[in-house]
């Protein structure tokens, strides 16, 4: 698929399906090491982006990730809202072609990742969404320099960012509500990471079509 308008739907869609198929995982990972509403906000939010998408008038990829960033922001509970509405809202601006190439898909990726960043000021290691965005940067990145096709970056982001929030289980948290929580949120994989990964998934499995 060309990445473009249609590839950004495509990805948004398969993002409300996973974030819902996947509720109930993400609101026992949620229960474990924070307050359990991370599966229900973020499912609240992809649902109402879904209706949002199917009346808006969207004419490139950027609108698209645009209307997905102003409507987590004002959907979603807790910290995930802010933090993947700014990742979206920062990826969109990074949206200059209507055909995204490797070189497009490494700029949203890191100013995703920048805008989290920026956000919610963790440090990769720290469990949170981080550790998914950033092994996905750093592995878009090399696939990028490596020369392969859109959908191969992609693919290796979604697989780095899939890696990075199982490795996520074994950490001890020192940010955010799990922090609180100290040793014993080892053991317990960090929902935003979890997520973070199935909606990388989707971007990937949405250029692979
Ligand atoms: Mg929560």
């Amino acid at each position: 698929m060309t990445l473009g308008k249609d590839w950004a739907i495509a990805w948004i869609e398969g993002c409300v399906k996973t974030v819902s198929e996947h509720r109930e995982e993400l609101i026992e990972l949620d229960r474990a090491i924070g307050d359990g509403d991370h599966g229900e906000n973020l499912d609240r939010g992809f649902t109402a982006v879904k209706s949002k998408l199917s009346s808006a008038d969207v004419s490139n990829s950027g609108d698209v990730l645009k209307l997905v960033a102003t409507t987590l922001m004002s959907t979603v509970g807790g910290a995930s809202g802010p933090l993947l509405g700014t990742a979206f809202l920062r990826a969109a601006k990074e949206v200059t072609a209507e055909n995204l190439g490797p070189r497009d898909l490494v700029a949203m990726l890191e100013a995703g990742l920048a805008g989290i960043q920026a956000r919610g000021k963790a440090d990769e290691g720290e469990k949170t969404m981080v550790d998914a965005w950033a092994p996905a940067v750093r592995a878009a990145e090399k696939a990028a320099k490596d020369g392969l096709a859109p959908e191969a970056v992609l693919r290796a982001a979604a697989d780095a960012a899939q890696a990075g929030a199982v490795a996520t289980g074994p950490l001890k948290a020192t940010k955010g509500r799990a922090s609180y929580l100290g040793e014993r949120s080892i053991g317990h994989r960090d929902p935003g990471a979890t997520s973070s990964a199935y909606l990388l998934e989707e971007a990937a499995k949405a250029a692979e079509k």
